[in-house]
């Protein structure tokens, strides 16, 4: 193998996992540690900066991160990453001096935001401090998309949501509320620089099954029927509700449901249970409350009764593997099942919608009737238009969302200064710094022993039953926070090792608690892995490999496991080792880093 270039800057960004899992690059252990040191001002200022809602997504993040995170690989349970975030923006000061300055005098672009959900939002953040002028259409009265139209409030309250949407609408926002864009070709014709489209998923699937139609007054699409909910226009539902599917959507239908009046809630899904789409959390939250999730029932009519809708009849299925192992559902045989009720939720998906584009104004879209864009910079194939969100390549989540606004901005940023999207994109970079204190001190906790996660407490059940609006998590106080945040390993302070230092006394090799470090014979990366210290398993995790040292052999660490502790490091004599902090920058729009 080839030395390690420890200065690309993606080698260590890729062992800090959760930073690399995470769509925004948050710099998750930097966040953390001031979590633990009481700065939560700072800590929520760190994530403001990539992730835009750090109080949004504390509590609703679909955390990508948490499944990628190192202690999740040495022990059960991955720190509670996300519920951390949550504790910067709920005991943060005030942030007001510390947001970025508006210019006064504009630079003389305009760019247009269809819809107001976090791609546009973050658009919008990342340019008008450039001095852009930024005007939004949006179909509803209020911001946040589907941050407020569908997250439900005993998720997440909306004072939360209030806070960090107006932030940046008060940065000097055009808004057009309650103005739906209807013609792309009308919006071309308003003289922006760019326009860029953050209109979401906003089509909920239907279910052509006989009854349909003639029980329609009591059959809702889940989606449309949560909107309905956030904005008040509907407050109770009937005793015995009927949720179809297994997503997130049907857990938020099922919970509100149960809110607004529903006695007897039931969910059902086509699959196995643990085949639902729906986060564990959630999945747990929904059955803690009470509601059954019935698996393998796949609906087949609506049962009427004087024109009503009565109930839904299920077929039993079961799975079936190929020899291909390839799973497929095939009905049990068993008789049909009626589950009788009042009303369904239709909760099983969600699909893009563009009537609103002319299809003849250069905006090519694909066999799926969804836009063709360049992955990197989101353009679409009208140079001024860009897509972002679940606009751009489907539904995904708030995170991504927020992924794509900020590289949306970018681009949007190049294009105004006449500058190539690709050659003159800025690059990320990378600085490490040496974080020793004294002989055997670091200047961070290096402490690895196993301690479980912290569950995060909840109100009372029966207060939040009562009130949608009670939320149902509280939150980690400071003394909780503390305790989860000692069990990040600090994966962003690396292992560096000097070559030219080492006198090959083995000593890291014999302290290291993980058997990470080997000195051997250089090899083929495949080859090498298998007869490391311990076998280096895990492709997802490079080899380090160093220069020979003097006897020929090389170095070659496993990143895979390493707990960070910086054993290696204290033990050895000459300083061939040493603990340095990793800072990825990640350019934003104007080539501005915040690390
Ligand atoms: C029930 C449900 C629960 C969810 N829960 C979570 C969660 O807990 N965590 C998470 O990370 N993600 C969650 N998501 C997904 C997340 O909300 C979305 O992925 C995210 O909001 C997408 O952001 P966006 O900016 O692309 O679009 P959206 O947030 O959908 O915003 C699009 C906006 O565009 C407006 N619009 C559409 N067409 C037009 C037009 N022609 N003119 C003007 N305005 C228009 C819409 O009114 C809307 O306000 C959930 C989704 C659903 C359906
Ligand atoms: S242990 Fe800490 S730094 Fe490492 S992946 Fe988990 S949260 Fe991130
Ligand atoms: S920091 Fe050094 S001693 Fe600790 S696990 Fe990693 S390689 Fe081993």
């Amino acid at each position: 193998m080839k030395k390690t270039d420890i200065s690309d800057p993606q080698y260590f960004h890729k062992v800090v996992d959760c930073q690399w899992a995470c769509p925004a690059h948050t710099n998750v252990p930097e966040y953390i540690r001031l979590i633990a040191a009481g700065r939560y001002t700072d800590s929520y200022m760190l994530n403001w900066f990539s992730n835009v809602f750090p109080g949004v997504l504390g509590r609703t993040c679909d955390r990508p991160c948490e499944p990628a995170c190192r202690r999740g690989r040495v022990e059960e349970k991955p720190v509670a990453i996300c519920r951390l975030k949550r504790v910067a923006a709920d005991l943060k000061d005030d942030i007001s001096d510390r947001l970025p300055a508006i210019p006064t005098k504009k630079n003389g672009k305009r760019v247009a935001l269809v819809g107001a959900g976090p791609a546009s939002l973050a658009v919008a953040r990342d340019l008008l401090p450039l001095g852009y002028e930024v005007v939004l259409y949006e179909k509803d009265q209020r911001g946040g998309g589907a941050m407020r139209t569908q997250i439900p409030a005993f998720r997440l309250p909306e004072s939360v949501l209030d806070e960090e949407v107006d932030r940046i609408l008060d940065f000097g926002v055009e808004c057009h509320f309650g103005q739906p864009v209807q013609s792309m070709g009308w919006l071309l014709k308003q003289g922006f620089d760019a326009v860029f489209v953050g209109s979401g998923a906003p089509r909920g699937r239907d279910l052509d099954i006989p009854g349909r139609q003639e029980a329609g007054a009591n059959i809702h699409i889940g989606i449309d029927w949560l909107a309905s909910v956030a904005f008040e226009h509907v407050q109770k539902i009937g005793k015995r509700v009927v949720v179809i599917g297994g997503g997130n959507t049907a857990m938020d239908c099922c919970r509100t449901a149960l809110r607004l009046g529903g006695e007897q809630v039931t969910v059902t899904v086509r699959s196995g249970f643990d085949e639902m789409k729906a986060s564990p959390w959630e999945k747990e939250d929904a059955m803690h409350e009470g509601i059954p999730i019935l698996d393998y029932h796949a609906p087949k009519s609506f049962e009427l009764e004087n024109g009503r809708l009565a109930g839904v009849w299920f077929e039993k299925m079961r799975a079936e593997r190929d020899d291909k192992g390839r799973r497929t559902l095939v009905p049990t045989g068993e008789p049909l099942v009626l589950i009788p009720c009042d009303d369904v939720l239709m909760a099983i998906g969600q699909e893009n919608a563009f009537p609103w584009i002319e299809r003849d104004i250069g905006i090519e879209f694909d066999q799926w009737d969804m836009p063709k864009l360049d992955a990197d910079t989101f353009q679409s194939t009208h140079p001024q238009v860009f897509f972002g969100g679940d606009a751009a390549f489907g539904p995904k989540n708030i995170i991504w969302a927020v992924a794509h606004g900020h590289a949306a901005a970018i681009s949007i940023d190049l294009l105004c200064q006449g500058k190539s999207l690709d050659a003159q994109r800025p690059a990320k970079g990378v600085t490490l710094v040496s974080q020793k204190m004294g002989m055997h001190d670091w200047s961070y906790g290096n402490d690895f022993a196993a301690t479980q996660r912290l569950a995060v407490p909840h109100a009372d059940k029966f207060k939040t039953l009562k009130n949608i609006k009670v939320e149902v998590e509280l939150g980690f106080d400071a003394e909780m926070a503390l305790k989860e945040a000692a069990r990040c390993l600090n994966c962003d302070v690396q292992t560096v090792f000097t070559e030219n230092l080492c006198i090959e006394c083995d000593a890291c090799v014999d302290i290291c608690p993980e058997d990470c470090i080997t000195f051997t014979t250089n090899g083929d990366e495949a080859e090498l892995r298998t007869r490391l210290m311990a076998p280096a398993t895990n492709l997802d995790q490079p080899l380090y490999v160093s220069d020979p040292v003097p006897t020929g052999r090389v170095m070659v660490k496993d990143e895979d496991v390493c707990l960070h502790c910086g054993f290696c490091a204290e033990r050895c004599p000459t300083g061939a080792w040493d603990m340095q902090k990793s800072l990825l920058k990640l350019p934003q729009a104007g080539g501005v880093c915040h690390v």
